[in-house]
């Protein structure tokens, strides 16, 4: 493994109550300060702007317009920069950011400037942390969630590896919300109907995709010859234990 794309969603970045979980930001940054250490390129797909704008503006319920959201998104994207610009440069690594959408990956002049330039940062030892434009894009001209964006990020750089950080230890048999007895599954080699009949619909309260859309990312990242791992953002050093091929969370090969 080489180059690693980590996602991580809203419901950890974000706080029960829709903050920016600073403590959380900062051990995610130390750990990835860690890899790029060992040697790795790692690209940072990050949610958290609707969330971070939320805090900020001291939203208590995501609002229903999309005006408000996208302005929101817009708002607290520069907070979430902002903090990870301050605890990136406290461990001594730059960061750029890259706000992309659908167009920038079906228009290949597009897409081949967008990839020069996350390798031109790459080689600079920058840490390209990457959202979606939410605050300028329809919907219709998204790629729509986070989970999909960093499969089509690794696609991108040629990644090796996808980490997906969510709130939860990997993928369930069920949904473990729902069902106490639910299992957790540690290894996928074909993502098949029994499989994604046990993604059921939406995630948590700030979360967007829920499981489908980390499947949905799964097959692609596979697809491209890149290995995912769905693992829990909570658990501790939890990238430092992947790479060290602890068996935690899902893998999809
Ligand atoms: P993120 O913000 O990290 O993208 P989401 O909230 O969108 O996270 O998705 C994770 C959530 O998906 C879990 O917290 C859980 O409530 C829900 N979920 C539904 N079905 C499953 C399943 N089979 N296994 C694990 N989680 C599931």
């Amino acid at each position: 493994v080489k180059k690693i794309v980590v996602k991580v969603g809203t419901s950890t970045l974000t706080k029960a109550d829709g903050t920016l979980n600073e403590e959380f930001i900062k051990s995610l940054v130390v750990q990835i300060c860690e890899l790029k250490r060992r040697g790795y390129d790692v690209v940072l797909v990050s949610s958290g702007a609707v969330g971070a704008g939320m805090g900020r503006m001291k939203f208590k319920e995501k609002p229903c317009n999309i005006s408000q959201k996208q302005a929101l998104a817009a708002v607290g994207q520069v907070s979430l920069m902002h903090l990870y610009e301050y605890i990136f440069w406290a461990y001594s690594s730059g960061i750029a950011q890259l706000l992309l959408t659908r167009g920038d990956f079906s228009d290949r002049k597009r897409y081949l400037n967008v990839r020069n330039v996350c390798n031109q940062l790459l080689s600079w030892g920058i840490v390209p942390i990457i959202n979606e434009n939410d605050p300028v894009v329809a919907d219709e001209l998204k790629v729509g969630d986070n989970d999909t964006l960093s499969a089509l990020v690794a696609g991108l750089i040629d990644a090796d590896l996808v980490i997906i950080l969510s709130d939860i230890d990997g993928l369930y048999d069920k949904n473990p919300n729902e069902f106490k007895d639910a299992k957790l599954i540690n290894l996928v080699q074909n993502i098949d109907k029994s499989i994604l009949k046990m993604a059921g619909g939406e995630g948590s309260k700030f979360g967007t995709g829920g499981m489908a859309t980390k499947l949905t990312a799964a097959k692609m990242a596979n697809k491209i010859g890149a290995n995912l791992i769905i693992a829990n953002g909570k658990d501790s050093n939890v990238l430092l234990k992947i790479l060290d091929e602890i068996v935690i969370g899902t893998l999809f090969v």
